[in-house]
């Protein structure tokens, strides 16, 4: 531990950027994305490698947008954001975003797919006189067709407007994740028994196989992985007040083997249910990977969960399955670190701050920490306690403070991060950013125009949506 008083400057600190690298940047997304178009473009390849005889283009475009949304479908299971393979190396947000891109897509392909067909089919359907309406269908392939359509409009439409809805979050959850499986059933079914192209055998092998995926990964979901938390139980063992309506609960595992994860990712937790009951929720971890087999959260009262989150009783049961996310110093560099926390937004901050204290970090470190409230502030003296050991800058910005309140006052804003962020050299910084949706976004835009390249800056916003 370095004395009070011997501590160093950022200029004398600060290394070069290469020996503060941690390891080289990812390119796991990129690998990704070309293995997503790989998945869903292949369809595409099977029916031309069919070579049967071409139709107008309005017909085999409506086949291929069909084609190209089964797939796109088939894999918003695996992009549902509770696979780390995923979320751990594209981050929960953007995994979160690109489900919702491609939902918004894959619908818009559907719902245009039966208005393309100019060709009228064989069979006239008894209702169709004029059969300008016969589409030539089996009537179970109508039927399976019908309904995934007029169900995929409704989910959509139903997860869009989510919050104007009178459902709790879980009951919407449960809807979301079964219709959606019989959207893939019935998909599945109408492709292949309608399909000119999906009917032939190598393209229903390749629908079978995606239906296949995307009903394991449910499985994984709501039975394989629920069964390994119970396998790992944890007990919690303290719940205190962090701050106003936010507290610290600590969990340790009743036996075995405890979890491993990095500073900064968060986990889904249970509390007093079996972990097959569809209500964990998203918390970040807050204390730090040296601190384990000991797992703290700093949860803030916010709904039906969270509110009864202070009296939850010591020893309780606790399941966690993780550790998700990528919010982590690991692969990243920077010449220093800026942390900037909305509210409890500051719990993987904590997490990153509490693991760099222990391993007596000598990297520069600012933390810019907004609340509205002062006595929303967490960890004040714990944070003023790390200026002992870490080369930190700590400001306090409060929007609503108290007459004597002597930091600094106002949002989190271009003007706030201007006044502590524009330092020489503060483009080849890191920039760790957590807190509420709308803050990460002003944020992100400010160090922007304060000249922070986007590959700098890493977020989280605390919310699944
Ligand atoms: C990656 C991530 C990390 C988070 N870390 C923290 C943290 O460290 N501390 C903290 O206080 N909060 C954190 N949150 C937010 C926290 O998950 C929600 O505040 C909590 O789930 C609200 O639950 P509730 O039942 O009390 O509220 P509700 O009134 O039921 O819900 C409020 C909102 O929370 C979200 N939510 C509710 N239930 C779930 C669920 N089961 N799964 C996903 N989202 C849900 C929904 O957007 C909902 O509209 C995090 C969220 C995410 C996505």
């Amino acid at each position: 531990m370095r004395p009070a008083g011997m501590k160093q400057t950022s200029e004398e600190t600060a290394p070069p950027p290469s020996t503060h690298r941690l390891r080289l940047p990812s390119s796991a997304p990129a690998v990704l994305l070309i293995v997503y178009l790989s998945v869903v473009l292949t369809p595409l390849a099977l029916a031309y490698l069919q070579d049967l005889p071409r139709r107008n283009f309005s017909d085999e475009l409506s086949s291929a947008l069909a084609m190209v949304a089964l797939a796109m479908l088939l894999m918003e299971f695996v992009l549902s954001g509770r696979f780390n393979c995923v979320s751990g190396s594209m981050g929960i947000d953007l995994t979160m975003r690109f489900h919702q891109l491609i939902a918004r897509s894959l619908t818009v392909f559907l719902l245009v797919h039966p208005f393309l067909y100019v060709t009228p089919l064989k069979h006239p359907l008894p209702w169709d006189i004029t059969k300008q309406m016969t589409l030539g269908l089996s009537s179970a392939s109508l039927m399976t067709g019908l309904l995934g359509w007029l169900l995929l409009a409704s989910l959509v439409l139903f997860s869009i407007y989510r919050d104007l809805l009178p459902y709790r979050y879980e009951t919407w959850r449960l809807s979301h994740g079964l219709g959606a499986a019989l959207i893939a059933v019935a998909g599945t079914h109408h492709a292949i028994d309608a399909g000119r192209y999906s009917g032939q055998p190598n393209l229903t092998a390749y629908w079978l196989g995606m239906l296949a995926l995307a009903v394991f990964t449910l499985l994984y979901v709501y039975v394989i992985a629920p069964l390994r938390q119970l396998r790992h139980p944890y007990r919690v063992v303290s719940v205190k007040k962090a701050a106003l309506k936010t507290w610290d609960i600590d969990i340790e595992p009743r036996s075995g083997q405890d979890m491993a994860f990095e500073a900064g990712q968060f986990c889904w937790l249970t509390l007093n249910r079996s972990p097959f009951a569809v209500t964990e929720h998203p918390f970040s971890i807050s204390s730090c990977p040296a601190k384990r087999p000991s797992i703290g959260f700093t949860i803030k009262e916010a709904g039906d969960f969270t509110d009864h989150i202070g009296s939850i009783q010591i020893g309780a049961c606790a399941y966690i399955d993780g550790p998700h996310g990528n919010l982590t110093l690991a692969g990243r560099s920077g010449a220093g670190i800026a942390f900037i926390a909305g509210g409890v937004g500051l719990a993987p901050i904590m997490s990153i701050l509490r693991q760099l204290r222990a391993e007596n970090d000598s990297r520069p470190l600012k933390l810019i920490y907004g609340n509205r409230l002062v006595e929303q502030i967490m960890y004040r003296s714990e944070l003023d306690e790390m200026k002992d050991i870490l080369d930190i800058e700590i400001h306090h910005v409060v929007s609503e403070p108290p007459a004597d309140w002597a930091g600094a006052v106002g949002q989190l804003d271009e003007a706030m991060l201007k006044r502590y962020l524009s330092f020489e050299g503060h483009a080849q910084w890191l920039y760790v950013v957590c807190g509420p949706a709308a803050m990460i976004d002003g944020v992100e835009t400010s160090l922007e125009t304060i000249g922070v390249p986007l590959r700098q800056i890493i977020s989280e916003k605390f919310s699944y949506d």
